[in-house]
């Protein structure tokens, strides 16, 4: 019997022949995340899916591949944008899509989620216990197991902050095959080294996510969605830090220029509201009271009248706000298709004009269009690189993303602020993350990894796990 058809022999044994997959056809949607162009997936003739359905199954997966140096790829619902579920050596592929079970503890405030719970089914059950998950951190269909394993952002994080916000208690099953349980339903907790703190941004490369403990919050009584145009997009950024120093904190201050809003308008059928203006601020208010949002959607419309801001278009029923929102959610989906890469840079948020000039320079020097859209209110840009624009040169694309990186570093920015690094950023690292910071990184990869053997190459990287 060969190696492979060993590994498969005894990962039924431990979850079952049904939940073990080794035809390559069935194996096909796993071997991807979302930048299908920027990184080769080992070919599934030489990988094995698995999917547990307890910590206990994973435990034993888990001992038996580090006992045997097996590398293991887990898996959420694939949606990351940098390659980091992406299988790139041979294996075992853990994918967590079973572990969806979902409890409300109505009186803690707090969701028990399985790692396979999608973001969807999240938000959807919480609603309909009349509570709220605050943040909006990727993809309907990503997985809890992903979205705390990325420690995801999202556009509301400028008033409720980032997936680690959320996060009361992590279940975790170590490479050994232990079961680590973090934190809990607790609001403090300041017991010795925050472990579950480490495991959030992990990437899976340091203990496979079973189950977290997320924090919810009354639901808010009322929202309204508002665009302010502007002819000048450094008008529409200056507006920011007088908004945020005014008071008044949005859920979302979202960036978009008039190409990615049509674009993304065009394909859904629909048509960008705003007939004039070169560059858009989507601003979304929430509050206990319809009255308060009224009054915080004057305030901030005066506030962007002060620095040039046309007309703004406010929408305060559900269907108004979600055609605007839908636009704004599709622009990455609109673009895919046409993408060569779409980064992540994240700068002190004042600086956000500078990097969007800096990014307008390089794409002079290149001779192609950048466009941009990203969470304004937190410094975190989206730029997106065309095929079109880089079709035959894949020197060209890697020396303007580095370029723009090189800009990023300059303002004191970094390469990722809310997708992570995966294996498609790693390269690029030494411009952000290199000596005793790296020496630590490596170190605690091999506390909690000493065979090597969770989601290798991402995150540091073979560049920087070679680098001494
Ligand atoms: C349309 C769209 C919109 C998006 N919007 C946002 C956004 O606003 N903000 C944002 O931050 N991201 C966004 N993303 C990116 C993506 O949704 C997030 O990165 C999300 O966290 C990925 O979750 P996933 O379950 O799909 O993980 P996967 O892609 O399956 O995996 C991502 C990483 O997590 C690891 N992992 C997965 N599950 C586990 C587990 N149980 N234990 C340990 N490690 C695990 C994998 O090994 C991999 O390294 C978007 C993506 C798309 C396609």
């Amino acid at each position: 019997m060969g190696e492979r058809a060993l590994l498969v022999e005894r990962l039924m044994e431990i979850a079952g022949a049904d939940r073990v997959v080794s035809d390559r056809d069935l194996m096909q949607s796993y071997l991807l995340d979302e930048t299908s162009t920027l990184i080769s997936p080992q070919p599934a003739a030489d990988l094995v899916l698995v999917k547990p359905e307890s910590a206990q199954e994973v435990s034993r997966v888990l001992a038996f591949a580090n006992s045997e140096r097996v590398p293991v790829f887990p898996r959420g619902g694939g949606t990351g944008l940098c390659g980091g579920a992406v299988p790139t050596r041979n294996g075992i592929i853990l994918s967590l899509e079973r572990m969806n079970d979902l409890r409300i503890d109505r009186e803690n405030l707090m969701a028990v989620a399985g790692a396979g719970v999608t973001l969807g089914e999240l938000v959807e059950r919480v609603q309909g216990e009349g509570l709220f998950f605050p943040p909006h951190p990727g993809d309907d269909t990503a997985q809890i197991g992903g979205l705390v394993a990325c420690n995801a952002g999202g556009s509301r994080a400028v008033k409720y902050g980032v997936m680690r916000n959320y996060v009361k208690g992590i279940e975790a099953v170590l490479p050994s095959g232990e079961v680590l349980r973090l934190g809990g339903a607790l609001l403090k907790d300041n017991t010795g080294y925050s472990l579950m703190h480490l495991l959030m941004g992990s990437e899976g490369t340091l203990a496979v996510i079973t189950e977290a403990t997320l924090r919810l919050f009354p639901a808010p009584a009322a929202t309204a969605t508002m665009v302010i145009p502007y002819m000048d997009r450094h008008a529409a950024l200056n507006t920011v830090p007088e908004l945020l120093r005014s008071g008044i904190t949005p859920l979302a201050i979202e960036y978009l220029d008039r190409r990615s809003a049509e674009t993304s308008a065009a394909f859904l059928g629909t048509e960008w509201p705003c007939k004039t203006g070169e560059a858009f601020l989507m601003i979304i208010v929430d509050s206990m009271s319809q009255d308060e949002v009224n009054r915080t959607c004057q305030e901030i419309a005066r506030i962007g009248d002060n620095h040039g801001g046309l007309e703004p278009l406010i929408g305060q029923t559900k269907k108004e706000q979600e055609k605007v929102l839908r636009i704004r959610s599709n622009v990455y989906t609109s673009l895919k298709n046409g993408l060569a890469d779409a980064l992540d840079i994240s700068v002190p948020p004042a600086s956000l004009g500078k990097l969007m000039d800096a990014i307008d320079r390089v794409a002079d020097r290149f001779a192609v269009e950048i466009p941009m859209c990203g969470h304004a209110g937190d410094g975190n840009l989206h730029p997106a690189l065309l095929k079109e624009s880089f079709a035959g040169s894949e020197e060209d694309l890697k020396r303007a993303k580095r370029a723009i990186y090189e800009e990023a570093a300059r303002l004191g920015g970094v390469m990722t602020g809310e997708h992570g690094l995966g294996k498609v950023r790693p390269p690029d690292l030494g411009l952000f993350l290199n000596g005793k910071r790296v020496e630590l990184m490596r170190a605690i990869k091999r506390v909690f990894d000493p065979e090597g053997i969770l989601n290798p190459g991402c995150v540091i990287g073979e560049h920087c796990e070679n680098s001494d």
